[in-house]
């Protein structure tokens, strides 16, 4: 293979290097902002209870300061009662006293199922308490290991960007604007290998990038010729592995 594309492949290998090491630091942050916003849902679910509690709490003490506002009815009527001057007064009162225990009876139904309600709730508050603490220990967990991880990549990647500098300083200035321009189409993917089908010639011809049948023509010209040659199809610069260069 000629100064060239060795050059341009010695490149696209960092530059392959690099893909790597920037999808995994990817992952490493997106594993604690996932984590993060695991947290930051199950606090506004905490929120959202401690705001039922409190409703129900404020519903509950309504319905025992009407049950004892009753019971004072009651009182007061039963006072009456023993001083009643006729049977018919007699009567009506006692038909009231019966009317606000009926009453009663109900508002006490009311108050215990309200009490239930907010049992239930303490019950679910308790139970993303758990799971919050848990996310809590996870995330710290993840940015522990996650935060020596992220530091050796970064490392890694610092290397990396320096040889590709090294790399590209090998290559003319048209060639690697063009290196550069095919790999912003080809998500950073700018060479593609001559593959050869079949065992002895011809050959059938294959983009090794998008695996489309190419002319016998690229891979006689760089036999010879040390220069920049395009997919038909894709676009990708075409290169000839050491071992096919003469089959
Ligand atoms: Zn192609």
């Amino acid at each position: 293979m000629g100064k060239l594309l060795e050059a341009l492949q010695k490149l696209q290998t960092i530059e392959n290097q690099l893909a790597e090491v920037r999808r995994r630091l990817k992952s490493r942050s997106a594993a604690v902002e996932s984590q993060q916003a695991r947290i930051a849902a199950l606090q506004a679910d905490q929120e959202a209870l401690h705001q039922t509690t409190l409703a129900r709490q404020k519903q509950a003490a309504s319905v025992e300061l009407e049950l004892k506002s009753r019971e004072t009815e009651v009182t007061k009527y039963r006072t009456a009662l023993n001083i009643a001057k006729s049977n018919k007064e007699y009567a009506t009162i006692l038909t009231h006293i019966n009317t606000i225990k009926a009453d009663n009876s109900k508002l006490e139904d009311e108050a215990l199922k309200v009490m239930q309600a907010v049992d239930a709730v303490k019950l679910q508050a308790q139970e993303i308490k758990a799971k919050l603490e848990q996310a809590q220990a996870n995330l710290e967990e993840i940015q522990r290991t996650s935060s020596a991880e992220i530091a050796r990549l970064q490392g890694i990647l610092d290397d990396l960007q320096a040889k590709r500098d090294q790399a590209a300083a090998d290559v003319p200035r048209d060639q690697l604007g063009v290196f550069n321009r095919v790999g912003s189409t080809r998500e950073g993917d700018a060479m593609a290998k001559i593959e050869f089908h079949g065992k002895k010639p011809p050959y059938e011809y294959v983009c090794g990038g998008c695996y489309m049948s190419l002319t016998a023509e690229h891979a006689n010209a760089l036999r010879t010729r040390d220069e920049l040659r395009f997919c038909d199809n894709c676009g990708r610069i075409l290169y000839l592995e050491e071992e096919k260069q003469q089959p």
